[in-house]
């Protein structure tokens, strides 16, 4: 294990330096100050944007409108920290460094990744240029959900093609939250019967925790949506319409199938992003390599993730970011006062599934699938769809998430003690 210490030489230096200024990079900067106001902190973070990705399901179901769902960077960005706006391009864990896209340094005593994950367009052939036209639409893609909702709206007949690449993806329910929002949209509009709603899911099952598959099969036999599973998009072609898919049998062949569609909702391929991937903190599968319950890298003792980043094995969400924050925060102090790290993650993730447009089956599991529901049952029974989850959904995270957990608020998120403490 590597000790932290600072370096000296690096252009600039921070006790903790956080990489990423999305819902994990400002929630945990702000966890931290909460337990140290004194802690000095640097954010490292290109964009000017942020971004409050859960909103976009809704955007592409007409329920909310897209400003709700970004603010500018600056609003976020905690003033107690400095902000470098700029990409990390590589990190030196050897050195306690880290290297910007401009060519400077920054060194750290602790550094926290949580760089989120990268969208592969490019894994399915042609997608990336037919996305925003002919009918071609994801919600995955920052400002795309508006053009999801319009086709949604102008489809009377023909058919509609959902698909779900290999896991693991962020919010894994997504895929299929667009499906039932645009069938229930048909239905209520009465064309449902015209149009022919397929998914194509790489996986096996319509979702990985057993406990939500009743619920969610009811609304795929009440909208008369066809499943394909072990079927993966691999091509697209926009102007003809047509998109391709790898059918892979138990035998262990594969044949690919072309299917015409009127609209296509896409989601890519999903990994870690290049400068951790190719780096000695990814594990096997290119994600960041951390302890399960600290969530502290496996061979450094002074660089924690949380976030998308992460290769735990919890469903990569904001809810869970929501609860890893506070466990970060706590092991990042202790680390810091050479204390031994008490705080655990259960691995605690959450996905809204939007069924229709009033009701939702709040997935809420730990590792193992293990159930974490936060209601008790005669609240919201998170097996069944229900219309005081989409309340939830609908009228209260988005300030929950800006107002609270971006503030390290910490809502129904203490930190579990280790078993060893
Ligand atoms: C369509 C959709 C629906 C979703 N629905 C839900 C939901 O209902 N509930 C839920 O809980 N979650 C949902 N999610 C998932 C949720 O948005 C993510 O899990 C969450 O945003 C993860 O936070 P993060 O900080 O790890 O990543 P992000 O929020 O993506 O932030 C990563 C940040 O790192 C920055 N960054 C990237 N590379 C670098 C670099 N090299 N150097 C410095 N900074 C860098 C980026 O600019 C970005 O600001 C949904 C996501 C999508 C796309």
């Amino acid at each position: 294990m590597n000790h932290p210490t600072a370096q000296v030489g690096s252009e600039k230096q921070h006790t903790v330096v956080i990489v990423g200024g999305g819902a994990a990079g400002i929630s945990v900067a702000s966890s931290i100050h909460k337990r140290d106001r004194d802690t000095d902190i640097g954010i490292v973070e290109p964009s000017d944007t942020h971004h409050y990705q859960p909103g976009w399901t809704m955007v592409g179901g007409g329920v909310f409108r897209p400003e709700v769902t970004s603010k500018p960077m600056s609003d976020v960005m905690p003033r107690f920290s400095s902000w470098y706006q700029d990409k990390v391009t590589t990190i030196e864990p050897e050195a306690n460094r880290i290297r910007l896209a401009d060519g400077s340094t920054i060194g750290y005593e602790v550094l926290i990744l949580a760089p989120g994950l990268e969208l592969n367009w490019s894994g399915i052939d042609g997608l990336d240029a037919a996305l925003g036209s002919n009918g071609v639409t994801s919600n995955y893609r920052q400002g795309m959900a508006s053009y999801t909702w319009e086709m949604v709206q102008n489809l009377k007949k023909g058919t509609a093609l959902f698909s779900q690449p290999p896991m693991p993806i962020k919010c894994a329910g997504a895929p299929q939250k667009a499906m039932y929002l645009s069938s229930d949209f048909w239905q209520k509009n009465h064309c449902l019967s015209d149009i022919d709603v397929q998914f194509h899911n790489a996986g096996a099952v319509l979702f990985g925790v057993a406990d939500y598959v009743p619920a969610l099969q009811r609304y795929i036999d009440r909208y008369r949506i066809s499943t394909y599973f072990q079927s993966t998009l691999v091509a697209v072609n926009g102007p003809s319409r047509k998109a391709i898919f790898r059918i892979s049998g138990s035998d262990g062949r594969s044949e690919d199938r072309e299917i015409g569609f009127d609209m296509l909702h896409a989601v890519p391929p999903q990994r870690a992003p290049g400068f951790i991937r190719e780096s000695v903190l990814a594990n096997e599968s290119g994600w960041l390599d951390l302890a399960d319950d600290t969530l502290c890298h496996k061979r450094f003792s002074n660089i924690f993730g949380l976030g998308d980043v992460s290769g735990t094995a919890n469903a990569k969400t904001a809810a869970a970011v929501r609860k890893q924050a506070p466990v970060v925060a706590e092991n990042v102090i202790s680390t810091l006062r050479k204390a031994p790290m008490t705080a655990a993650y259960l691995g605690y993730g959450s996905c809204p599934l939007t069924v229709e447009n009033g009701r939702i089956v709040l997935a809420e599991f730990g590792y193992n699938g293990v159930l974490q529901p936060s209601f008790p049952r005669w609240l919201n029974d998170g097996t069944q769809a229900t219309r005081a989850a989409w309340w939830l959904k609908a009228k209260q995270l988005p300030a929950l998430y800006w107002h609270v957990m971006l503030k390290g608020h910490e809502w129904m998120a203490t930190p579990a003690v280790r078993s060893s403490h």
